[in-house]
């Protein structure tokens, strides 16, 4: 049976039925459909004002690719500019890939392109070091953990260095869902309350962050990245199967199964939750070592360094936080097999 005719022009055959709506659409519909949506999210939310610099962090997958594509195509709607940010992670056998394809999509669209490192900016400390010392050996279920934390910095890092006002990044609807789960099923209040809206708006002095993606399912951005040809990576990290997002990924597959609106029924959730009073977090503070946003004596980002050159990684994470803030002092490593000689006194 021939496809349907495209129901938003009416001339060429529909190539897909969009996974919510059910509309039926041609790849170009669907493209211009995407770009309005997205177009929307960051007006109506007033995420990116004009002449803003903006940092896309760019990974190389398909969400970063796809928002980066999607922005360059909404500059002259928006009046802003736009810069790739790349963090290395300093992952071997995935992280060397992905950045090739960030430097690929950087010369074809002609936008400058950072690559930030966490062995510069973390004292000698790569993902793989922190693997290391964080299982003994391999890989741990703890990396994401660790390596949410230290991403989120380096992203502001490499925002900074290039004079960005604002930073965007590729998280999608499905992404946020999963967070929100997380968020529920680890009983984490403080993420919860700060979980909903578009991004943050940057508290503490740190830049304004949005998720323009949010309320696209991952499912359309693979679609748009096909029918706009767009060069990606598609490999998973090394260390992704051990993180508990996974098992929220699982949950939700089936939740979605049951319920098609499952995930936007999330995300909205988040959105529209309010904490009674006696559950709110206290107001954060300034971490006392680098003075960026901390509900504790250190940010997070400082007190995972700090029960790394410890040689107590697990300090950092879990109850044993309480701890290590209460030491909150620089801190000798303990295991020098275990801890990377620094290069570079931590940036921030
Ligand atoms: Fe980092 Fe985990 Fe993502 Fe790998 S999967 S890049 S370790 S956050």
């Amino acid at each position: 049976m021939p496809a349907p005719p495209c129901t938003s022009c009416h001339a060429a055959r529909a190539a897909l039925r969009r996974p919510r709506s059910g509309q039926a659409l041609c790849g170009a519909c669907f493209c211009t459909a995407f770009e309005a949506e997205v177009l929307h999210t960051v007006l109506t939310g007033r995420l990116l004002p004009p002449g803003a610099v903006v940092a896309v962090g760019a990974s190389g997958g398909k969400d970063s690719t796809v928002l980066a594509h999607v922005l360059r195509e909404l500059v002259p709607r928006l009046g802003i500019s736009l810069q790739l940010v790349a963090v290395d992670e300093g992952i071997g056998g995935y992280r060397d890939a992905a950045l090739a394809a960030v430097r690929r999509q950087a010369a074809r669209w002609e936008l400058p392109l950072t690559v930030v490192a966490y062995e510069d900016l973390f004292g000698g400390w790569t993902m793989d070091a922190v693997a290391r010392s964080t299982a003994g050996s391999g890989r741990s279920r703890s990396c994401c953990t660790f390596c949410g934390v230290l991403r989120r910095r380096a992203l502001e890092e490499g925002a900074r260095r290039v004079g960005a006002t604002h930073i965007v990044t590729g998280h999608n609807a499905d992404d946020m869902a999963e967070t929100v789960l997380m968020n529920f099923l680890r009983g984490d209040a403080g993420r919860l309350a700060r979980g909903g809206g578009l991004g943050s708006p940057g508290e503490g002095g740190a830049l304004p962050r949005c998720r323009p993606l949010q309320f696209a399912s991952q499912k359309e951005v693979v679609l748009y990245a096909h029918f706009r040809r767009l060069d990606y990576f598609s490999e998973e990290c090394v260390y992704a199967p051990e993180a508990f997002r996974g098992h929220a990924r699982d949950l939700l597959k089936r939740l979605e199964a049951a319920r098609p609106s499952a995930v936007l029924d999330l995300v909205h959730s988040a959105e529209r939750l309010a904490l009674a009073a006696s559950a709110r977090p206290p107001r954060p503070g300034s971490c006392s070592r680098c003075g960026a946003l901390a509900s504790r004596a250190l940010c997070q980002a400082c007190a995972l360094l700090d029960g790394l050159n410890r040689g107590r990684p697990r300090l950092a994470i879990g109850k044993g936080r309480r701890g290590l803030d209460e030491e909150a002092t620089p801190g000798t490593p303990r295991d020098p097999a275990q801890t990377p000689t620094p290069k570079a006194v931590p940036t921030f």
